[in-house]
């Protein structure tokens, strides 16, 4: 068998989503997530004029092969945008060669190791009675589990929390120049205690729940904030301090015992080389989509469970349903799965990308349909074209930019 075409398709229904479809000379085709929010035409270009060239006339059953000779053959490694458009190949590998063997994917990845997927979905508000009706909304919709994220008083946009304009209706962050959203740290860490009170009072101690702090602490302050969050039990606290400085994490680890969560924005096992040996966080958060596929993923997995470090793939709403799949497969697969995030797609999108999987009392599975279980309407896809939009910024009340 081999590659006979490369095509990358941009749609943009309610979001820009790039998608990478492979077809082969048998008439197979495979597709893979290869979005990068905000950043999306840069990871266009490298698979339309860096990586489709290379693939034409390969055999598409060589996942391992590909993977390397993409990722060593470009001298420069790693980086979200290298990440991503080989993430996009190597989903789209195994959905051919699960479709050749007539299986679901998660059946080549060793089968199920579970019955279903559990999920965490995302609560908000702009104070605490929002909230509390946002975790409500949430479990209406079956979640078991919930992320929840609070309006902080004296700010007026914070990361998590829908933004409204004057009308009071909700817009999205995307913008054609990026939202600016704004901080102050002490202001945060003296609220968020608060709101777990609420919440503990309003739904008991049963229900999971986790926080995300956006890597906008230092290692000081998340120990902080960790210690004080541990009379609620949180399931985690995900992103305290930015992620790049992995020996921070020493710092936290010995301030508190709440759960850590890191990763989303990581791209290779290296990001995590500390972290996972010296066992200062509890899971590991990338997506298939920005780490380079299931391939190095189901490594990282592996090598997370010699030191009980487990699974909770990150899963915003700029994960496609392709990359969503790919993710569900892995999750039903691996041993060591946490949890996986996920808070759904709008119905435009779940046209434009029909897939098999399917969300059950606030659980996941993969479905049974031959390879990762989702096509493409490029007809509908071309019916919504891209448009420039960004992620917010993030300014402290003075002006200095900050981590968002
Ligand atoms: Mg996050």
């Amino acid at each position: 068998m081999k590659i006979v075409d490369a095509k990358v398709v941009v749609t943009s229904p309610g979001r820009n989503f790039v998608t990478l479809k492979l077809t082969t000379d048998d008439g197979l085709t495979g597709l893979g997530d290869a979005t990068l929010n905000g950043r999306e035409l840069a990871v266009v270009s490298y698979l339309t004029d860096h990586v489709a060239p290379l693939l034409l006339g390969l055999d598409p059953h060589r996942i391992e092969d590909t993977w390397q000779y993409l990722y060593r053959g470009a001298y420069w490694r790693r980086g979200p945008v290298t990440m991503a458009a080989t993430a996009a190949v190597d989903v789209a590998l195994w959905d051919i060669k699960a479709k050749a063997a007539g299986l679901p994917l998660y059946q080549l990845l060793g089968g199920a190791s579970r019955d279903r997927v559990r999920t965490y979905g995302h609560a908000n508000g702009r104070d605490i009675p929002e909230l509390l009706d946002s975790v409500r909304a949430q479990l209406d919709e079956g979640y078991q589990a919930v992320r929840i994220q609070s309006g902080v008083p004296g700010l007026k946009a914070v990361y998590g929390v829908h933004s409204t304009d004057d009308s009071g209706s909700a817009v999205l962050h995307q913008q054609a120049r990026p939202l600016v959203e704004d901080w102050d740290t002490d202001a945060y860490l003296r609220h968020i205690p608060a709101v777990f009170d609420a919440v503990r009072s309003e739904f008991g101690a049963e229900l999971p729940l986790l926080h995300d702090a956006h890597h906008r602490l230092t290692p000081v302050q998340a120990g902080r904030l960790g210690k004080d969050l541990e009379p609620y039990r949180p399931f985690w606290l995900e992103d305290c301090t930015p992620a790049e400085n992995q020996e921070a994490l020493r710092l936290v680890r010995a301030d508190t015992t709440t759960p850590l969560a890191i990763g989303e924005v990581f791209n290779t096992v290296y990001d995590y080389q500390t972290l996972i040996t010296e066992q200062l966080i509890d899971y590991v958060r990338s997506a298939v989509t920005h780490f380079g596929g299931v391939t190095p993923l189901r490594k990282l997995f592996d090598f997370a469970a010699q030191y009980q470090i487990k699974s909770a793939i990150h899963g915003p709403e700029d994960i496609s349903p392709v990359g969503m799949a790919a993710a569900v497969h892995l999750d039903l697969a691996v041993h060591n799965f946490g949890i996986q995030e996920y808070s759904g797609h709008t119905a435009l999108t779940n046209e434009v990308f029909r897939h098999a999987y399917t969300f059950t009392d606030g659980h996941l599975h993969p479905g049974e349909a031959p390879g990762i279980g989702v096509e493409l309407d490029e007809e509908m896809a071309a019916a919504h074209p891209y448009e420039a939009a960004y992620l917010p910024v993030n300014r402290l009340q003075d002006g200095t930019v900050h981590d968002w």
